[in-house]
């Protein structure tokens, strides 16, 4: 259980701490760390600039299977067998070999807090001079650092590389009020020449968004027009840069988790399981050395080839990113079409789900995260 130390407002206090373990960010990624070190023993503060889930990051959807294994199901809003694609010349349906599921942000960041033992702040980071993290609160001196503050890599060592020159991508939605069945994406140059829109049915309300690969292209003009298109008012808007590579995931001594470390499946913009698997990864390894079972470069160097060992799918997925726009559009409807069959959504759907497999929750790592193998066999 967090627990607060200040209130926010006038009552906050300043800063000026010392801590084993500080968690730089209390979205997926960094509540994933903290989870793993409940039973350290360690003093893990945790700071965000917003109350733990007080500001939703994303559309929420997840393969339902994390949710399950990291016992937080009862955040769930909607789930889906089904994922039904658009594009000017086709609809298709394709069966899952798994279920997707939406949920809701403040009540899966209340859960997952709730596994973790630390203690909680607001403040914004602003920077760090080795192991001194600057906020605006005050300096806060730590053993172990982790950025799991997104994708501006706040705490990374020297310039960070900012958009439209880093490789980003950029999303936006809207969340009218409203109901659904069908979990659906939009291929169409029409709304967006590199990316995809969705419609992903949460409870009471749609979340209409659109991505763009290609980080100069704006997006709010067409999330309006897809949303207008399904005839949902244009309210609510939440939106963000979505990193699509891969970077180190270790830096002058500092674990990056999730999007600081590009976490994000390129193709799909997916981020919340990578964020959860490398907060766990990245946990695990800081609870060894917490331990005294590992040293701290140790930790630190096994889980930067963890993170590094995933760099084949991730290219991969950035290559198809890039191939998609150039296929004609009459062509990718018939290519669509021929990947309807069961056995190929089986292959193509399980790899993608390998890449960061719920069943890592409750994998058992001694000492080191190690890559879980495919099951999953070509057709
Ligand atoms: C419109 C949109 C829709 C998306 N939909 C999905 C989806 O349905 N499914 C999916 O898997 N992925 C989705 N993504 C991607 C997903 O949101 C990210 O990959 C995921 O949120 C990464 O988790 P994270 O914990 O690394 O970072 P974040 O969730 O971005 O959390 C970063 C945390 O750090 C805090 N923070 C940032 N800067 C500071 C600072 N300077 N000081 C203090 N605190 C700070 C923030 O308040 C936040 O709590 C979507 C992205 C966008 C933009």
């Amino acid at each position: 259980m967090p627990t607060r130390a200040t209130k926010r407002g006038a009552d906050r206090t300043r800063l000026d701490l010392d801590c084993d373990v500080l968690i730089c960010g209390a979205s997926f990624a960094g509540l994933a760390v903290a989870r793993e070190l409940s039973q350290s023993g360690a003093e893990v503060l945790v700071l965000d600039r917003y109350e733990i889930g007080e500001r939703q990051t994303s559309a929420c959807g997840i393969p339902t299977g994390w949710l399950k294994e990291l016992d937080l199901q009862a955040s769930a809003q909607q789930t889906f067998g089904e994922l039904v694609i658009h594009t000017p010349h086709t609809t298709v349906t394709y069966q899952l070999p798994w279920t997707f599921s939406t949920f809701d942000y403040r009540t899966l960041c209340g859960l997952l807090a709730d596994q973790g033992r630390f203690t909680f702040e607001t403040a914004k980071v602003n920077g760090r001079t080795g192991r001194t993290v600057h906020t605006d609160r005050g300096d806060i001196r730590a053993s172990h650092i982790v950025d799991a503050l997104g994708w501006r890599r706040v705490l990374g060592a020297g310039e960070n590389i900012q958009p439209p020159d880093a490789l980003l991508s950029r999303g936006l939605e809207v969340h009218p009020h409203g109901g659904g069945q069908d979990m659906e994406i939009w291929i169409d140059r029409s709304y967006v020449p590199a990316g995809y829109g969705w419609s992903f049915p949460a409870g009471e309300e749609l979340r209409i968004g659109v991505g763009s690969f290609d980080p100069r292209f704006h997006v709010r003009e067409p999330t309006e027009r897809l949303a207008s298109d399904l005839e949902a008012p244009t309210v609510r808007y939440q939106g963000n840069w979505i990193p699509h590579a891969l970077r180190p995931a270790i830096d002058d001594g500092v674990f990056f988790v999730g999007d600081s470390a590009g976490h994000c499946l390129p193709l799909t913009a997916e981020g919340i399981r990578t964020a959860l698997y490398f907060g766990l990864a990245a946990g695990r390894e800081l609870r060894e050395t917490l331990a005294g079972r590992k040293s701290a470069a140790d930790a630190l160097t096994t889980y930067g080839a963890f993170s590094a060992s995933h760099a084949t799918p991730f290219a991969w997925m950035l290559r198809v990113q890039r191939l998609v726009p150039r296929v004609a559009p009459r062509l990718l409807a018939g290519s669509l079409r021929a990947m309807q069959s069961r056995r190929f959504l089986d292959w193509a759907f399980g790899h993608y789900l390998e890449i960061a497999h719920p069943r890592y929750v409750t994998a058992s790592h001694p000492h080191a995260p190690a890559r879980v193998k495919a099951t999953s066999s070509l057709p």
